[in-house]
């Protein structure tokens, strides 16, 4: 009988990887410092707003290969909708001018010559620049790779950036800008279609996810809040939850999914991403108009993405540490007056929820970027998966599950030799 496998940490990268190992036999128990699980990717009931919403809106792309797997494996594949095209609604807040993006399918980018499928003002040859980003030196900026100014940075490539690193584009690491690049606009439109949660988020990656589990068998410890771990030579031996301490037997592994802060704490000269950037999300409880789009990029304006969910209209505004200490009340009411202008809706601010998450991604600077580490540690039985470790990808929902996958293929006991 091979060992068990302690996933700790139930966020998204936690649950990839438990799910995984169940689904290969495993046997696997998942430890969760909160009440719930989902971490950073949640839903829950508001009682301002009397409605269940999520801690932020996500957008995936339908070139997220592993998030997609994993709303296979879980059952939920059907729980994020979008276009069946790739196309993009854009706003000009300030001159009031509305665009559609529309990539083409294909990888041949025949898009850029159509007037009506690119940014207005903007000629095919002006869209070549961004291919800089696809040979990127290590440690460059996007500012020290491509032309950060124009009128295509502005409408295209700063808003796109902006909300794929989460941080002031111009100052992020060029080789994530161009990872994101090669895995989306430049595998086609086929791979960039935006795909939304439309029921939340805990239903489309975290209930159905603890459902299979627990068909399994597998039901994840709430509230157990590892505070340190012990080590036996080149091994952990143990996993100290307060009182209780785990013994972790000889063939037993450990996979920490928790956040690089929680990470550093429990495993100390760990070189992990220490500068973090928020996210901001206002929601408004009142019904879209009819023919709203799903997903608005907004340019010009604090408000950045406008989602459309059936019971709300939530923005979202990346690289918010500017207004972690704006007055609530204040922030939600200069957002409402750009929702009201984009969607017409013309009544006085509806209830509201303002949901500040400080820490939502660590800050995708070349210099952060060199401190994520790979998956395998010193010890040997101990794996480390998270948005946080060095999945090529910035800090999302694919870089997340990719390392929940790649922590499971580590952790799994070696195949024994077969002998005639
Ligand atoms: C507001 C917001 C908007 C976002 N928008 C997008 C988007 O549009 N698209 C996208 O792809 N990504 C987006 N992201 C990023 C995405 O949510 C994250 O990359 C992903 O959820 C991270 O998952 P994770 O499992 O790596 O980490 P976490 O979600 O942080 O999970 C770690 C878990 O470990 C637990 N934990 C911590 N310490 C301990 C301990 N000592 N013992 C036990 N458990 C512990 C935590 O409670 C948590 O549940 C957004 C994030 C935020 C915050």
């Amino acid at each position: 009988m091979t060992g068990a496998i302690h996933v700790v940490g139930a966020g998204l990268a936690g649950l990839s990887c438990a799910v995984k190992l169940a689904d290969e036999g495993e046997r696997v128990a998942i430890y969760e410092a909160a009440r719930m699980a989902g971490g950073r990717c949640r839903s829950y009931f508001d009682a301002t707003l009397d409605l269940t919403i999520d801690n932020g809106n996500h957008l995936l792309l339908s070139g997220n290969t592993a998030a997609r797997n994993y709303g296979v494996r879980i059952g939920a594949s059907d729980a994020l909708v979008g276009p069946e095209e790739c196309e993009f609604d854009f706003l000009h807040y300030g001159s009031g001018r509305r665009w559609k993006l529309r990539p083409n399918a294909s990888k041949v980018p025949w898009w850029v010559f159509f007037a009506d499928r690119r940014v207005p003002g903007t000629g095919p040859l002006d869209y070549l620049g961004a291919g800089k980003l696809l040979f990127a030196k290590q440690g460059a900026t996007i500012g020290e790779t491509i032309r950060c100014e124009g009128l295509l940075w502005e409408n295209l490539w700063r808003p796109v950036m902006l909300s794929a690193l989460n941080i002031e584009p111009a100052i992020a690491s060029a080789t994530l800008a161009g990872a994101v690049l090669r895995e989306t606009l430049a595998a086609g439109g086929d791979a960039c279609r935006p795909l939304v949660a439309k029921g939340g988020l805990g239903h489309a990656f975290i209930e159905p996810a603890l459902r299979k589990l627990q068909s399994q068998g597998i039901a994840p410890r709430f509230g157990a809040r590892l505070k340190e771990i012990a080590f036996d030579g080149a091994r952990v031996s143990a996993l100290r939850f307060g009182d209780e301490e785990i013994a972790i037997g000889a063939g037993d592994r450990v996979v920490l999914a928790v956040p690089a802060w929680a990470a550093q704490e429990l495993l100390p000269g760990l070189t992990a991403p220490d500068d973090h950037r928020a996210i901001l999300n206002a929601h408004f409880r009142i019904a879209p108009p009819r023919g709203q789009p799903l997903l608005l990029g907004m340019i010009g304006s604090l408000s950045e993405w406008l989602f459309a969910f059936d019971d709300r209209l939530s923005v979202t505004i990346s690289g918010a540490d500017r207004l972690m200490d704006a007055p609530r009340e204040e922030t939600a009411e200069k957002i409402w007056r750009e929702v009201a202008t984009a969607t017409g809706l013309s009544c006085a601010l509806p209830p509201w929820q303002i949901v500040k998450e400080k820490r939502a991604t660590f800050a995708a600077t070349p210099a952060q970027e060199a401190r994520r580490p790979g998956a395998k540690t010193q010890w040997s039985n101990l794996f480390l998966a998270g948005d946080w470790t060095n999945t090529g990808l910035p800090a999302t929902i694919e870089g997340s599950i990719r390392s929940g996958y790649r922590a499971a293929e580590l952790a799994k006991p070696p195949i024994a030799p077969v002998h005639a």
